[in-house]
């Protein structure tokens, strides 16, 4: 069995964390990839359990109350969270924990797990991202106003993080975050 670690990947919505973590998951035979909760109203296609366990706000922050999260922020009006016992679970089975989040949930996480590793998947312009937040075809102007203005805000920390990746081609962002992640695990 290899070394566990976690893992912390950011960066804009738009900018291809999800494709990125998707293919690192079949990658990586160890990988464990969290689920997240979130009081946002489920996109065409998501299934509740599989890309997020949705809920209302109310459970939301009871469950915060409660300290049943590792991390949680709001983001573009909305909150989200990662669950502490799952990640506990992963970290005692001895897994490459991925955690997609954001900015602010990733320093709660940084603080409390020094050893992280946090990514930040850097999108090729602004332009770029505003052009695939159009594309995907679901979300209204204005949820693509605020998306766009946390983008910046994203942007604006990508250098504390332990490593940037620029997504412009899909396969080498992939071959450089499994060389990443890798690169941790064999560690002896
Ligand atoms: P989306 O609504 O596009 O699925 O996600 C919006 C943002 O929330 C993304 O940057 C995503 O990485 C982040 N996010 C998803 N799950 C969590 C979580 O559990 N905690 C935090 N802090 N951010 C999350």
């Amino acid at each position: 069995m290899r070394n566990g670690n976690l893992f912390v990947i950011s960066g804009p919505s738009g900018a291809g964390k999800g494709t990125l973590v998707a293919r690192l998951a079949q990658r990586v035979p160890d990988a464990w990839v969290s689920r997240s909760m979130t009081t946002r109203e489920p996109r065409e296609g998501e299934v509740d359990g599989v890309h997020y366990d949705f809920l209302t706000k109310e459970d939301f922050l009871r469950l915060a109350e409660a300290d049943g999260f590792l991390e949680w922020a709001e983001y573009a009006g909305n909150c989200y969270g990662t669950p502490r016992k799952s990640i506990e679970d992963a970290l005692a089975a001895g897994k490459q924990i991925i955690l997609e989040i954001d900015v602010q949930g990733a320093f709660q996480v940084r603080e409390k797990m020094p050893s992280a590793h946090l990514v930040f998947i850097v999108p090729p312009s602004l332009e770029e991202l505003e052009r695939r937040l159009r594309g995907r075809g679901t979300e209204e102007e204005d949820v693509i106003a605020r998306r766009m203005e946390a983008a910046r805000f994203e942007l604006s920390h990508k250098d504390e993080y332990d490593k940037q990746l620029v997504n412009d081609d899909l396969d080498t962002a992939t071959d450089e975050l499994v060389a990443y992640v890798d690169s941790f695990a064999d560690r002896k």
